[in-house]
């Protein structure tokens, strides 16, 4: 067992949409990017894929090696429904990889322990220890972007659930009269909240197509239209929001994406969420703080917590500040 300083473990992030691609850093033991690499997504198929993550792995791992602290343990953070246990990828909706032995295939290649975990929870994991949700054992993360997806840490650790979708809070349906969601469900919070709802539900009204950014600028300027579609957004990620922290008893909600949706979002949820919430004190509501490293880190932490190194994320835990009170 190295000492912290010495502790080396990969991060590698495959939720990035083609264009975005694939992020990896090495982590050292005071849970700071060491080296990052970024590469182009391949969609080309599953063998490209795990090309591509290995490859990846492999020059962050021979890098470490080179400064004489070799890393233990590589994570990897998957859009879809993974089987951490296994290490199977069941399916990813935006990859080539279905029932793939996605950890076994890169453990193979790389000669080190592999670990999957969903990247909507990474991101959580990843907040709750280093970011915006630093010394915050009960925390709801939203990620906002084309689709709505949350994750949820409870006394410190990431839920996880019965089939492996705790935190699903996209396809909570907000209102069973709207518009059909592409889970099949009727009026999720996706179909109202995500960039390509707001869009779409502009452009349904207004027979003008707009970009999902176009909205939010309309809306700041004054267009009734937009500031309705937007308002209705924000009252339905509100609705399921409140259900959501009231249920787990969060201390707070953690907003993440990649582009100005979530921050926009942060300033309507402060509002509404103590108007829904009597009973409960509502959570505090923040912005990500580690923006599009999250993936990265979280999938670090949990490389690190499974390959029996989890006095090093305990230590990061116990340094982090105690949680501002609201
Ligand atoms: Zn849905």
């Amino acid at each position: 067992m190295p000492g912290s300083s010495d502790v080396r473990v990969i991060g590698i992030d495959i939720s990035g949409d083609f264009g975005s691609g694939i992020r990896g850093g090495l982590v050292d033991g005071t849970g700071a990017i060491v080296a990052r690499k970024e590469a182009l997504t391949p969609l080309t198929g599953e063998a490209d894929l795990v090309e591509a993550i290995s490859t990846m792995g492999g020059r962050l791992a021979e890098g470490a090696r080179r400064d004489g602290n070799p890393p233990t343990a590589l994570g990897v953070a998957v859009p879809g429904l993974i089987d951490e246990a296994s290490g199977v990828v069941k399916r990813s909706p935006n990859l080539p990889l279905q029932g793939s032995a996605l950890a076994s295939a890169l453990s193979a290649r790389l000669g080190l322990p592999v670990f999957l975990v969903h990247d909507t929870g990474a991101g959580a994991l990843a907040e709750s220890i280093l970011g915006a949700g630093r010394g915050v054992a009960d925390m709801l993360l939203v990620g906002l972007g084309a689709g709505v997806g949350g994750a949820v840490i409870s006394g410190g650790r990431l839920l996880v659930g019965a089939t492996a979708s705790a935190g699903e809070i996209g396809h909570i349906s907000a209102d069973p009269a709207g518009l059909t969601c592409g889970c099949g469900g009727r009026g999720c919070l996706e179909t109202l909240a995500s960039e390509r709802a707001l869009a779409l539900r502009y452009t349904m009204a207004s027979k003008v197509a707009v970009l999902p950014e176009e909205v939010l600028s309309r809306a700041a300027q004054g267009d009734a239209l937009a500031r309705r579609v937007w308002n209705e957004a924000m009252v339905a990620l509100a609705t399921v929001v409140s259900t959501a922290a009231i249920l787990i008893d969060c201390a707070m909600v953690v907003l993440a994406g990649p582009t100005a949706l979530p921050g926009a979002s942060v300033g309507p949820l402060r509002t509404l969420l103590p108007q829904r919430m009597n009973l409960v004190r509502p959570p505090r509501v923040e912005l990500s703080s580690l923006g599009p490293t999250a993936g990265v880190l979280g999938a670090a932490v949990a490389a690190l917590e499974r390959s029996g190194m989890g006095e090093v994320t305990r230590a990061w835990r116990e340094a982090a500040p105690p949680p501002v009170s609201a």
